[in-house]
């Protein structure tokens, strides 16, 4: 393989206005700290004063900031031509001149349309000049419709010369994105954000590896789930390097990189120990695009990945076929055995047949834990409808994963039941998050990890808010990449011991799992 260095296509400089409590690298000093300990060799990077301040003087600073760092790269932040900025052929020229080599442009952000009317004499001079144009509409999450689709195509096609990279798009994009890229070669993704299960793999299939640029979202976004996902994605290593960093050079027109190949991180590596995944869901979702949601290709990402069992949901059961849904799991239980655990999901609206369905799934099928999903069954977790499953769970001492609210009612009521609050991961460490303070206060609620946004730091103040023993990771593949998920507890600044705990052991004990790898 060429030796070749990661490159990171999105980092910012700096911080952003909101406050900002986890200890993210904010100097140049930091950030380059932090891409020794990633193993990430350059950047690409904008200035956070051009987002939240105002361009032209965030781009002023960034040059000044990162002068003399062969590693990171200048990304200067560009408005509508309204004469708060030169005009675009000054602009750009000025851009050419001091060794800018890529445009970012904030339209949700900043409050403009990205249309031609808006920004067609920006981007026909950026087109002229070779200079690639990042695309972030701000998506926080991954069902949000900020993205201009619409436009963006239109602008594709009418610059066909010009690159340009949407930043920061989730799992729900390729029902969005792949048919463009049928018809547009000069669209790109970059891939902080974007964790389909394989879905790298599944876009280089497609379409290529030339496509995809990896990314981080550092300072705010945790880097450790796009660099597992690039590492463990069944890509070869000529496709690894393009999206790690060759396409990016491409694009940026650096035929070489500036810096000697830079060795990869430890970060990244597989613990020696087996690891648990205490939320897999099985099949196809209405709500956004699943690949590889069967049995045979989750078990493939677990080899690989050198996961020992997956906790399996039935996406069938969430939706309006509980006991259909509940047999789909039971079947992979049995197709490949010591590798599912099942979770009897239960439907509220179907109250009158939880017990007898709980019954068969715990003492014909051997069913390990049980799941409300509140959300798609429309009704809240302590709605009377649940109270049944609630009664079993207490009565045996089993685990049940909820989508939705706990009351404190639920902990003091049904004190043998061990109830785990899914998607805490998600949580941003600012506000406090009503589930740790439970948590605080009754031992029988724990923290489920998996949630699409990672912000750097927020498993670290996790820990240091509950302890490491009620907190169990979760992927909720194949919504979400196993190998995406996995880097938020592998790359935290947490001890080995404690990630053991978070990825195995409070897991292995909820569910009662004893067997071993
Ligand atoms: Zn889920």
């Amino acid at each position: 393989m060429k030796q070749s260095s990661l490159f990171d296509a999105n980092c910012m400089l700096g911080r952003r206005s909101i406050h900002t409590p986890l200890g993210q690298p904010l100097t140049v000093t930091e950030l380059l700290a932090e891409m020794d300990r990633l193993g990430i060799g350059e950047a690409l990077v904008f200035h956070a004063m051009a987002l939240d301040g105002h361009p032209a003087e965030g781009n002023e600073r960034l040059l000044r900031e990162i002068a003399g760092q062969a590693r990171l790269h200048p990304c200067w932040v560009l408005l509508p031509t309204c004469g708060e900025m030169p005009p675009p052929a000054q602009l750009v020229a000025t851009m050419k001149r001091r060794g800018v080599r890529a445009a970012r442009m904030c339209p949700v952000r900043h409050r403009y349309r990205f249309t031609q009317e808006n920004v067609g004499d920006l981007l026909a001079q950026l087109e002229k000049a070779r200079i690639p144009v990042f695309a972030d509409f701000d998506v926080v999450r991954w069902s949000e419709e900020k993205t201009d689709w619409r436009s963006l195509v239109e602008l594709c096609g009418r610059y066909p010369k010009l690159p340009f990279v949407v930043v920061g798009e989730g799992f729900g994009a390729p029902r969005r994105i792949f048919p463009f890229w049928r018809r547009h070669d000069n669209l790109y993704l970059e891939t902080s954000y974007y964790q389909p299960h394989q879905g790298l793999s599944d876009v280089t299939r497609r379409f290529g590896p030339e496509r995809l640029l990896f990314g981080t979202g550092l300072p705010y976004k945790a880097p450790g789930p796009p660099l597992m996902q690039l590492r463990y994605d069944f890509l070869d290593d000529g496709e690894r390097t393009a999206i790690g960093g060759n396409n990016l050079r491409r694009v940026l027109g650096l035929a070489r990189s500036p810096i000697r190949p830079f060795p990869p991180s430890r970060v990244a590596d597989l613990p020696g120990h087996p690891i648990l995944d205490a939320h897999v869901h099985l099949g196809t979702w209405f709500s956004s695009y699943v690949n590889a949601g069967d049995a045979e290709r989750l078990v493939r990402s677990m080899d690989r990945l050198r996961i020992q069992a997956m906790a399996l949901i039935a996406f069938d059961s969430i939706a309006a076929d509980m006991r259909g849904g509940n047999d789909r799991v039971f079947a992979a239980m049995q197709k490949y055995p010591g590798r599912f655990l099942g979770y009897a999901t239960v439907d509220p609206n179907e109250p009158k047949a939880m017990a007898r369905e709980l019954e068969r799934c715990f003492d014909k099928l051997g069913f390990h834990a049980i799941k409300f999903h509140c959300e798609t069954h429309g009704v809240p977790a302590d709605h009377d409808h649940y109270r049944p499953a609630l009664e079993f769970a207490n009565e045996h001492g089993l685990a049940v994963l909820i989508h939705g609210r706990i009351t404190e009612k639920m902990l003091v009521e049904f004190p043998r039941a061990q109830f785990l609050s899914a998607h805490v991961g998600g949580w941003d460490g600012r506000e406090p998050h009503y589930a740790v303070e439970l948590a605080k206060r009754h031992p029988n609620i724990h923290m489920e990890l998996c949630a699409s946004t990672v912000y750097n730091g927020v498993l670290e103040k996790l820990v240091e808010e509950v302890g490491p023993d009620r907190i169990v990771h979760g992927s909720d593949a194949p919504l979400m990449d196993p190998g995406y998920q996995l880097g938020r507890v592998l790359a935290a600044r947490i001890s080995a011991r404690d990630k053991k705990k978070i990825l195995f052991d409070n897991a292995a004990k909820l569910f009662r799992w004893n067997q071993r790898a």
